[in-house]
């Protein structure tokens, strides 16, 4: 049993509430909130900091964290040619380093959890489980003709699902490259797959301009609007970036329960664009918060892209921690986001630094999205264990 004394607790329960009080812990589960209790195995003192659910990473490619830094462009297209001879070299070996810095570094700046859009998952999740980390792994899918993976992605993504099912800290799912590297047969099956398995569906979507630009010409239909059309928007589908949406696909995305994940620093790196994003909330689309690659960000600061994401968009302080956490939570079907009694036990503590005083229960949440950052993190708990601190 673990309590979490003297903080200001950010809950994100139904009625958004800030409280102060003790947080308990026990098993995996939390099973008090804002209640006192008269004993403990271990006593985490919260000092007068902040008491917050895990965040949730959206959108990454953790495979990729020794690419930070490696392509200097402002260009997609031309980034995607540079991280392709990358890819046709890169081994089971090097994904593994790579994901395990990945896991550190969102541990330490208070990631709970992350979805990300690779192959060679199965090694992944062997490093996200050895950090502690909760992972939601979908392996990518994508036309032979495109792909580096050895054999055929679509069984790979299949066999991955099958082996990693049920996981306690791992959740196995499909993926899709894009639009532009899957064929309507590759979504088509995959998108059976997802269902059959009852998984969710991955993918890269209206990103750049050029997408767009290419899919018209091809089919003469814009991405999202060609998704419907074939009946590929669900409310199983997690789309990253929706940067090139027009007003009618926005009323499509909503109406299906599709989730936007939106990627603003990577979107803004890679000279993509902004997404509509506060138009999507409007409209009741389920947005959600990623950082995309250490490649393309180049942190997976989630407290980072949280500010930048507000600020870009035009979003309050709660918007960007809602789409952070419980709307994050309801795209995964995961019962996390919030800290609430019954929910699973993903709560980071940040500690009471100079940068985020003064402090009250009236400003923590803005003072958790603007002034925060990751390194403020004092403490993880995932899935009820004490991971860092
Ligand atoms: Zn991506």
């Amino acid at each position: 049993m673990i309590t979490i004394s003297n903080g200001i607790v950010i809950t994100q329960d139904a009625r958004r509430r800030v409280i102060q009080g003790n947080v308990i812990v026990e098993g995996d589960a939390i099973t008090s909130v804002g209640k006192q209790s008269d004993r403990s195995d271990i006593v985490i003192d919260a000092k007068g900091g902040i008491v917050m659910p895990g965040l949730i990473n959206m959108h990454t490619h953790v495979g990729m964290t020794t690419l930070r830094g490696a392509v200097d462009c402002s260009n997609l297209t031309r980034f995607l040619e540079e991280t392709a001879k990358f890819d046709r070299r890169n081994t089971r070996e090097k994904v593994k380093e790579s994901a395990s810095m990945a896991a550190a570094e969102m541990i330490a700046t208070g990631t709970t959890s992350f979805l990300d859009l690779y192959y060679s998952e199965d090694a992944i999740a062997e490093e996200a489980e050895r950090a502690g980390i909760r992972a939601f792994l979908s392996w990518v899918v994508l036309d032979k003709e495109y792909t580096t993976q050895v054999g055929d992605p679509i069984r790979n993504a299949e066999a991955f699902v099958k082996k990693y099912k049920n996981k306690r800290t791992v959740m196995p799912s499909f993926g899709l490259q894009g639009v532009y590297a899957c064929s309507k047969d590759t979504i088509q099956e995959t998108d059976r797959l997802a269902e059959e398995h009852g998984t969710i569906l991955h993918m890269h979507l209206a990103e750049t301009k050029e997408e767009v630009r290419s899919h018209v010409k091809k089919y003469s239909m814009r991405p999202v609007e060609w998704m419907r059309r074939n009946r590929f928007l669900s409310s199983r589908l997690v789309a990253a970036h929706a940067v090139w949406v027009d007003d009618k696909e926005m009323s499509m995305l909503a109406r299906s329960g599709t989730t936007v994940v939106n990627n603003a620093v990577s979107n803004a790196r890679l000279g993509s664009g902004t997404a509509r994003i506060k138009e999507m909330l409007k409209r009741g689309i389920n947005v959600a918060l990623g950082t995309d690659s250490a490649a393309s960000n180049d942190s997976l600061d989630m407290f980072q892209t949280m500010k930048f994401s507000a600020l870009i968009n035009g979003l309050t302080a709660q918007e960007a921690l809602d789409a952070a956490t419980v709307s994050a939570a309801k795209a995964l079907r995961c019962n996390t986001g919030s800290i609430e009694e019954g929910k699973k036990a993903d709560i980071i503590v940040i500690g009471r630094r100079q940068s985020i005083c003064p402090l009250s229960k009236k400003n923590a949440v803005s003072n958790a999205v603007f002034a925060a950052q990751g390194s403020d993190v004092a403490k993880s708990i995932i899935n009820g264990a004490v991971i860092n601190g």
